[in-house]
């Protein structure tokens, strides 16, 4: 009976099997030892409650919504209080008089009345008592019609009644608790010491697993040998002479980083971070000169056609008068020979993922760099890789990465920072704007406006949605119009068509519209000096990073430039979270709260990373047993590359393509 209904449950859950079923790891647990009085506790609290169900009621009120609503006795009568949902009439069928119910929820108070308002429930009945009660029970992650139960108790057979077992796949440091003692305890903890020590195993597995594979990646790179071509002329000298300032210190450190690697042996494989603003451009330029000065090519990977075109007006500037070719490849636009050269001393193409198209030829590609490079995935950088020999790699972000995040996503790259900015930069002020106040901040704008400066007006979402209440790019596009003349709004959204894209972003750069409404495509690549006004609506939707992109793209001139966040957070914490916004303008330290707070996966789209999910590891916390991770995958992979001994976990890795395979790291 058991595996049928694992099946079954693991079915409705979306997951493979039985197996993948243990692998589902609770999102929360409660504690049914102990029962709180939510009579006394303070307002907002949490509490776990269980009773009888009293005069279960459904109210109807016009309009077609209602709610149902029930008084919940406690046992020896404790106390007794209302619990209430909106529009989920059917509840009545299942939450009859008399029946035993367990309920956790947040106590609301309004005036001298208490009542837990959308709480979760389960009915409580004799079956199995003894996994479902007197014991700290897991609350899963689940879906709708199926219910907490049925996947505790399936679970549970897998593990107690079938007797699942756990073998050992690989080391683990002393002091951890072991695997099968952990996969038990993740589900069914004896106390909640006994479940953290339990989610430290495991966290020290994902984490172990993740650093594997980087280990592998790094070495795969590493093994190739290049031949470097003596410098034929140099390009440099005369590059930095000709720029209209010089380089910061930030700037010239990292070009002594790549002037070392790329004159060792093995390809360079180099993360550049550096802030909004901070010249990331110029460090590209400088490491695509080297290549050119060797007689090779170079190629500028862009994830959007407004970055690429940008980046190719602006290296056309800095590159053409050294002779070198800058050509252009995106969906829509292809430019060869553009201008003619007397001698030509290389080529550097600059494109979007139309660059590593199968037809597309980069002639002797001997260095790549990418933009942005968060938004591409692992297979979208080897594709790229893979249009010359062995490439130079440097990879770009203004996405500032945590160090343990860097080391978890990145392990298998060096790093070079850019922490400076060039002088002369004035902050931006930011203030947070309830969305009453947005009247004054259109006036503000049309005075802006009237001394020829523009304003950016961003949105979360492109369309109108039945499931939310947050405007949209379209809906503001046309009351924009309305506030500030048709002529003057231009709209710009990931949907429009490459050329349409173009003419906004002309209209916009040239002064014929003055206000740009957007999604957060802008985030990326829009260099436009005279914008100063960056509002973003419905801020509390964005991330502290995303949010910190989009105000970059302000106070790129002279100007005394402004960002206004217009948001509506339903807690103190939202607000906290926004705050910090006004308060720093340090890339770096906005990511570690984004971190903290939103966890890794939404700041670098680690879906994409090709490494393997992080359910319970913790990167925020996690520190030490990252180390020690660290420090044990690569041990493991220097002492056996091809994990000969360990052939359930190369097994497991292998769907993260596992290529330790010598043949093709040559
Ligand atoms: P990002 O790191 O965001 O890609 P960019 O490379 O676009 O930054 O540079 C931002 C602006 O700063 C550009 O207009 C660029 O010309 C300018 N810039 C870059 N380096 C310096 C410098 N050392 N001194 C002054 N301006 C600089
Ligand atoms: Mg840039």
């Amino acid at each position: 009976m058991s595996r049928t209904s694992a099946e079954s449950v693991a079915g409705k859950l979306g997951l493979a099997g039985p197996e993948d079923l243990l692998f589902h790891f609770p999102r929360r647990y409660e504690d049914r030892t102990r029962w709180l009085d939510p009579l006394t506790v303070g307002e907002d609290e949490w509490v776990l409650v269980r009773g009888t169900i009293e005069a279960p009621r459904a109210m109807r009120w016009r309009g077609g919504r209602g709610s149902f609503e029930l008084t919940l006795r406690a046992p020896d009568d404790a106390y007794t209080i209302p619990l209430v949902w909106y529009n989920m009439p059917f509840l009545k069928q299942y939450l009859a008089a008399g029946r035993e119910l367990i309920a956790y929820g947040r106590v609301s108070v309004s005036g001298n009345k208490r009542k837990l308002v959308h709480p979760e429930f389960e009915l409580n009945t004799a079956d199995d008592a003894d996994i479902h009660m007197n014991r700290i029970v897991p609350v899963y992650p689940s879906t709708s019609g199926l219910s907490q139960r049925a996947i505790r108790q399936a679970v549970y057979a897998l593990l107690f009644k079938d007797g699942a077992r756990f073998p050992e796949i690989h080391p683990a440091p002393d002091g951890l608790a072991g695997l099968d003692e952990a996969m038990h305890g993740i589900h069914f903890p004896a106390s909640f010491t006994q479940q953290e020590e339990c989610r430290r195993r495991l966290a020290f597995d994902e984490l172990f697993a993740m650093q594997v594979l980087l280990a592998l990646r790094r070495r795969e790179a590493r093994q190739f040998a290049k031949t470097r071509a003596a410098d034929r002329a140099p390009l440099r000298e005369q590059f930095l002479r000709a720029l209209p300032f010089t380089p910061t210190r930030a700037q010239t450190r990292v070009f002594a980083e790549l002037d070392r690697d790329l004159a060792a042996p093995r390809p360079m494989n180099r993360l550049l971070q550096g802030d909004v603003g901070s010249g990331k451009t110029l460090v590209a330029a400088y490491a695509m000169l080297r290549a050119l000065e060797r007689g090779e090519n170079a190629a500028l990977l862009a994830p959007t056609e407004t970055l690429a075109e940008q980046h190719y007006r602006n290296l056309r500037k800095l590159l053409e008068p050294l002779d070198v070719s800058v050509r252009i490849f995106t969906r829509n636009k292809k430019t060869g020979d553009a201008a003619l050269f007397d001698r030509l001393r290389g080529i550097v193409y600059v494109g979007t993922h139309a660059l590593f198209q199968d037809k597309v030829e980069l002639e002797n590609l001997g260095l790549g760099v990418i933009d942005e490079q968060h938004k591409f995935g692992v297979n979208q950088r080897r594709a790229f890789l893979a249009k010359g020999r062995h490439p130079d790699l440097l990879v770009m972000t203004a996405t500032p990465i945590p160090r343990t995040l860097c080391l978890t996503l990145y392990g298998d790259l060096d790093v070079s920072v850019l922490d400076e900015l060039p002088p002369g930069r004035k902050s931006i002020r930011t203030v947070l704007r309830a969305a009453e106040e947005l009247p004054r901040v259109w006036s503000f704008i049309r005075r802006e406006i009237a001394a020829g400066r523009r304003a950016y007006i961003v949105y979360p979402l492109l369309e109108e949605s039945e499931k939310t209440d947050l405007k949209s790019v379209r809906a503001a596009y046309a009351e924009m119009q309305e506030i500030f003349g048709a002529g003057e709004v231009v709209m710009l959204h990931g949907k429009m068509e490459p050329d349409e894209k173009s003419v906004a972003m002309e209209q916009f750069r040239h002064g014929q519209r003055h206000v740009m409404v957007a999604t957060s495509v802008i985030e990326v690549g829009v260099d436009v000096p005279s914008a100063t006004m960056m509002v973003i609506e419905h801020a509390e939707r964005f991330g502290l990073a995303q949010l910190h992109q989009l105000r970059g793209r302000v106070g790129r001139g002279a100007e005394q430039s402004y960002c206004v966040l217009v948001g509506d957070p339903k807690t103190p914490e939202g607000w906290q979270r926004l705050k910090i916004m006004e308060d720093t303008q340090d890339g770096f330290v906005l990511a570690e709260e984004d971190l903290k707070i939103r966890g890794p996966g939404n700041i670098l789209g680690t879906e994409q990373s090709g490494l393997p999910p992080l359910r319970v590891a913790n990167l925020g916390r996690d520190t030490q047993l990252l180390a020690q991770a660290r420090e044990a995958g690569h041990q493991l992979i220097t002492a056996d590359p091809q994990l000969t001994k360990y052939p359930a976990l190369r097994e497991r890795l292998e769907k993260f393509r596992f290529t330790a395979d010598p043949k093709g790291a040559n």
